[in-house]
C-alpha cells in the first residue's frame, strides 16, 4: 500500500501497546465496564439483498462465558494457529493491497475447509467489476485461525454458544444477521500476513450475515476496516463486496432511512452522492456530470435519483440501484466504478521494479520493470523516454538497457523515465486519470565511460 511507512509503524506500535495491555488482564471472565469499553461504527444487511443499517458495537467480544483462556485456544504444534497461506499475491506488499483473510469457526481438522471458503469468497468479489479487472493490483493472504470448536454464537439460534479463536457471533447487537468479532483478536492474526490493509473475517456457518467495520484506525489498528461474512452463504460475500468499497472507492451509501427526512445541508465530499440535479450538475461540471445520461451496468440510465447518504430527500444518487444501495444487484454504477479504480490506483502501484531509483544507473546496466496485470475493463499501456523524449519502439518492453533506448555515452547525465498508463473507458475524470498513471524515473550516468563498440 502506497502510505507512509513511519505512520504504520507508529499505529502499530500504539497497537502493540493495546495488545499488551489485553494480555495483562485476568483471563477470569469480568463484565467490563459499559464506559471503558471502546465502540465502533459497523453497518450490517438485515436480509439478503436488502438494503444496509447502521450501528455501534463494542470492538471486542464481550464475555459471554466463563470459559478460562486455556480452555479457549491452546494451540499445539500439531496445528497450524497463525500459518499464512497465498490466495492470490500479485507483487510486493509495498506495491499492492493487501487483503487478509482470517477464518472464525474453524478447528484444526476443518482449516482445508477454511482456504475453500476463503478461495470461494474471493471469487465471488471479483466476479464484480471493477474487483475483477483490477484484481492484479491486490494481494490476498489467508492466516489459519484454529478455533476449539466448530461453527459460531448465534448459530442456529441466539442461545448457542461457541468457543471461537475470533469470538465472532450472531446476534450482535441484538441483531441477528449482524456478526461481530473480537477485533484485537483479528488484528493479531491478521498481524501475520506481511501487510493489512483490509481484512475479511469468514465465519463457519450456512447463516446469511456478516457486517463492516470502519473507523478502526482511529482506535490504534493498523487497518481501518474489516468485513465479517459467513462462510457458506453465497449472498453474504455481496456484503465484503460492498464494504471494500467504503475502504477503497470512498464510496456512500445510497440507501436511505424514511426517518431521515430532507437533507438541507451543502453538498457532502461523497463522490456519489450529491445535492445538484442534473441540470445543475452538468452546468456546474461537478461530481458524476461526465456520466450523465451513459447506460449503466446496473441498468438505467446515470442521471440524479433522488435519496442518497441517507436521506430520502434532497441529495441524489447516481443510479436508481446499485451495489452501494442494496445487495441484490452485483453491479456498481459507472461513477462508483471509475471511483473504485481511482481506489486501487491510490493504495497500490501498477509498476514496480527492483532497479531502485535512488542511485544512478549505468547505461549499460539491465533496467527491468514488472507490471501488474490488468484485465478486462482495464487498458495498460508502457511507455519509455529518455530526458522526456519517448522511445517509440520500446513502447510495451519491461526489460530495456539505456543504451539500447538511445542513451549516447557523452559524459552527460541523462534520465530514462517509464510511464505506465490506464486506457481505460472506465475513467473520464482527468485527476483519477493522472492517478492511473504511474512513473519511474533514473538517473543514467554516462560520464568516465566508454561504450561498448558492439552490442
Ligand atoms: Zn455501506
Amino acid at each position: 500500500m502506497r502510505t507512509s511507512r513511519a505512520a504504520a509503524i507508529s499505529v502499530g506500535v500504539a497497537l502493540t501497546a493495546v495488545m499488551g495491555a489485553a494480555l495483562a488482564t485476568p483471563a477470569v471472565a469480568v463484565d467490563p465496564e459499559p464506559a471503558q469499553e471502546p465502540r465502533v461504527a459497523v453497518e450490517y444487511f438485515p436480509e439478503p439483498g436488502g438494503e444496509g443499517r447502521q450501528t455501534e458495537v463494542p470492538v471486542n467480544t464481550p464475555v459471554t462465558s466463563g470459559r478460562s483462556a486455556a480452555r479457549s485456544l491452546a494451540p499445539s504444534a500439531e496445528t497450524t494457529d497463525g500459518e499464512v497461506g497465498k490466495l492470490s499475491v500479485t507483487g510486493p506488499s509495498a506495491d499492492r493491497l493487501d487483503v487478509v483473510i482470517v477464518g472464525d469457526g474453524y478447528t484444526a481438522g476443518q482449516q482445508d475447509a477454511f482456504h475453500t471458503a476463503a478461495a470461494s469468497k474471493w471469487a465471488d468479489i471479483t466476479g464484480i467489476e471493477p474487483y475483477s479487472s483490477y484484481r492484479g493490483l491486490m494481494n490476498v493472504w489467508t492466516v489459519d485461525a484454529v478455533s476449539a470448536e466448530s461453527g459460531i454464537t448465534g448459530d442456529p439460534t441466539a442461545d448457542v454458544t461457541k468457543d471461537t479463536a475470533l469470538g465472532s457471533y450472531f446476534w450482535c447487537s441484538e441483531t441477528e444477521r449482524l456478526i461481530c468479532a473480537d477485533i484485537d483478536k483479528v488484528a493479531s492474526y491478521a498481524a501475520k500476513a506481511p501487510e493489512a490493509d483490509l481484512v475479511i473475517v469468514v465465519s463457519h456457518s450456512t447463516k446469511y450475515g456478516g457486517a463492516g467495520y470502519s473507523g478502526l484506525e482511529a482506535e490504534g489498528y493498523p487497518f481501518d476496516g474489516v468485513s465479517t461474512l459467513s462462510s457458506d452463504n453465497a449472498q453474504s460475500s455481496m456484503i465484503a463486496a460492498h464494504e471494500i468499497a467504503h475502504s477503497v472507492g470512498l464510496l456512500a451509501d445510497e440507501y436511505t432511512y424514511d426517518s431521515y427526512g430532507t437533507w438541507t445541508g451543502g453538498e457532502l465530499p461523497d463522490i456519489n452522492s450529491s445535492t445538484f440535479t442534473a441540470d445543475r450538475m452538468a452546468a456546474n461540471r461537478s461530481k458524476w456530470y461526465r456520466w450523465l445520461g451513459e447506460t449503466d451496468p446496473t441498468g438505467g440510465t446515470v442521471g440524479t435519483y433522488e435519496g442518497s447518504s441517507y436521506y430520502p430527500f434532497g441529495i441524489y444518487r447516481p443510479t436508481s440501484n446499485s451495489l452501494m444501495r442494496a445487495l441484490n444487484v452485483s453491479e456498481f454504477n459507472l461513477p462508483g466504478r471509475e471511483a473504485m479504480i481511482a481506489g486501487f490506483y491510490r493504495e497500490a502501484n501498477a509498476l514496480s521494479s527492483k532497479v531502485g531509483t535512488s542511485s544512478a544507473v549505468l547505461r549499460t546496466s539491465r533496467i527491468q520493470v514488472s507490471r501488474a496485470e490488468l484485465t478486462g475493463l482495464a487498458a495498460p499501456e508502457l511507455r519509455w523516454y529518455v530526458d522526456g523524449v519517448q522511445a517509440e519502439r520500446a513502447q510495451g518492453l519491461t526489460s530495456v538497457l539505456p543504451a539500447a533506448l538511445g542513451v549516447r555515452a557523452d559524459g552527460r547525465t541523462h534520465t530514462v523515465t517509464v510511464e505506465s498508463r490506464d486506457r481505460t473507458d472506465s475513467i473520464r475524470d482527468p485527476l483519477v486519470r493522472a492517478e492511473a498513471t504511474e512513473r519511474l524515473t533514473w538517473t543514467v550516468k554516462a560520464s568516465g565511460r566508454k561504450a561498448p563498440k558492439h552490442h
